[in-house]
């Protein structure tokens, strides 16, 4: 059924089918980044909320799990047909909490609904084994049975896809969720709330908590009834909650933070090349975990990379996500610019230079112009930091190999790109990068086909993808003896 955008900003919590305030009847502020408004209020949770949604969530598990995966696939695709029927409100309400644009918002909650589809299929397909046995006389299963109770805690620069990744395949795998949507964001993960009853989910088996990160966290890390953390946020934060697991031992997926290298080598297309690096950079005002952070380009095209790069970043239309023709929102806040601005200043005192942009946007409030640096070097913050802003830094390079040993540079390893129109060069550095996301010749690669996660300290785990499921469930060997065989 259509709804207006209000029908899916809940001010309250949804915890075993009812919608609640806080215990302390505290709230926290929702900002709509484009104008400092303030939008409404959430409930500000912590403890004892979230032992009462797990709790609710357990004995919902209880009967979910006997539930079967056709009849489970059916509740997820009236979930589907929600979201889709309702795109444009939820895209609406997405665009006034976070700011990016109408466009690319309602690109997301298409995202989101492609996700629960996709999982409502896959849930079908959790298959087992029949394992040729040693013995005569016995016989061996290899069983998947859901996990438990999970707890799914999400950021605030994709608040409706990233939960969509998680409750996706655990409710088609028989799980129950207790949700925390990002503090800044919770519109968009208490909508999941609203779709979910009107689908049909029986009370308890999707839970949504807003409110104190730390005490939200510490619960769902450490309460023994839930048997799986699924975190997508910093990798500051998910170390710290690997570390708070590890007490009651259970499974983690990770999607934490990048350092996406964009490469461009001479032999390249430079013009696809530029196309391709303006959707990986300033997608979300560059707010994307995937997002490029470093641009490195081979010396005999850099000049006139950088030139069109310039051009092209000048040419994006800055202003509020709501309004036409948009391309590039406000950063989510005050924080959020300092820190671009910090950067830019690293640079320019080590020798970059400024091509396009690199100063706040005459709009004010958090919106900043979309920037190009040349000129940077190895020494300066942006190597090795996440720069989660529309700024490209952009270096220069001589060799193939030196490329790809400035590329793995870094401690991250999430998505990284590049550009050749040579086949054996295409699969040399394809497999000399140390990514779990490699674009060739592609700037936007993210579908929900495909298994998306991060080496090294970008992240644990996939989501998407027929893999996305399998973190959600246990494995089961079983031997049936005394058959008299
Ligand atoms: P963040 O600060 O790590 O927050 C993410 C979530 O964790 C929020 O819900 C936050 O709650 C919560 N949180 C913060 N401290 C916590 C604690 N001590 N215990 C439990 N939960 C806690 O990250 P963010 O700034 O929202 O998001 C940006 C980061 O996410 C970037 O690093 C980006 O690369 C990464 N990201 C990764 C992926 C991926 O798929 N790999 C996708 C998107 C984003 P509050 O909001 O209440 O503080």
């Amino acid at each position: 059924m259509l709804q207006k955008t209000s029908h899916f900003m809940r001010q309250a919590n949804f915890i075993d089918g009812a919608w609640v305030k806080a215990d302390s009847g505290q709230t926290i502020d929702v900002v709509n980044p484009a104008n400092g408004q303030t939008i409404g209020t959430v409930p500000r949770a912590g403890t004892a909320e979230t032992r009462r949604a797990i709790e609710a969530a357990d004995v919902a598990f209880r009967s979910w799990k006997r539930t079967s995966a056709d009849h489970r696939a059916k509740l997820l695709r009236k979930l589907h047909d929600a979201i889709m029927d309702n795109q444009d409100a939820l895209a609406e309400l997405l665009v006034m909490e976070q700011g990016k644009s109408l466009a690319e918002a309602k690109g997301e909650v298409g995202m989101s609904a492609a996700y629960i589809l996709w999982y409502a299929e896959e849930g079908r397909r959790v298959y087992g084994d029949v394992v040729p046995s040693p013995w005569a006389d016995r016989r061996i299963l290899v069983t998947k049975e859901p996990v438990g109770v999970i707890g799914a805690i999400t950021p605030w620069n994709f608040p409706s896809s990233m939960l969509a990744r998680k409750l996706g395949p655990a409710l088609a795998s028989g799980c129950t969720a207790v949700a925390k949507p990002a503090s800044q964001t919770p519109y968009s993960g208490l909508a999941w709330g609203v779709l979910c009853e009107e689908a049909g989910f029986p009370k308890g088996v999707v839970n949504i908590v807003t409110g104190a990160a730390s005490e939200i966290g510490d619960e769902l890390c450490e309460n023994p009834l839930v048997r799986k953390i699924t975190f997508t946020g910093s990798t500051e934060v998910g170390k710290t909650l690997i570390k708070k697991t590890a007490g009651t031992v259970k499974k983690v997926s990770m999607e934490l933070g990048g350092n996406a290298p964009f490469i461009v080598f001479d032999d390249a297309d430079i013009d696809r090349a530029v196309e391709g690096a303006i959707a990986a950079k300033y997608r979300n005002s560059g707010q994307t975990c995937v997002c490029t952070n470093r641009f490195f380009v081979q010396a005999g095209i850099y000049d006139t990379f950088v030139e069109k790069l310039s051009a092209a970043a000048e040419k994006l239309k800055v202003g509020s996500g709501l309004e036409e023709g948009t391309q590039q929102g406000p950063l989510i806040d005050e924080k959020a610019i300092e820190k671009v601005e910090e950067l830019i200043a690293d640079a320019t005192s080590k020798g970059a230079k400024v091509t396009a942009g690199g100063a706040r946007h005459p709009l004010g409030g958090s919106f900043f112009q979309p920037t190009v640096i040349s000129n940077a070097t190895p020494d300066m913050r942006f190597m090795q930091e996440e720069i989660f802003g529309p700024v490209a830094p952009v270096f220069r390079f001589e060799t193939e190999e030196e490329a790809i040993n400035l590329a793995n540079d870094t401690v991250f390893g999430l998505a990284c790109y590049f550009y050749t129109g040579d086949l054996g060069r295409a699969f040399r550095v394809m497999e000399g990068l140390k990514y779990g996301l490699v674009g060739v010749n592609e700037g936007i690669i993210t579908t929900v086909e495909a298994p998306f996660g991060g080496l090294k300290e970008s992240g644990l785990g996939k989501e998407g993808g027929h893999q996305g499921i399998e973190d959600y469930l246990d494995t089961k060997y079983v031997c049936i003896g005394g058959l008299g065989l």
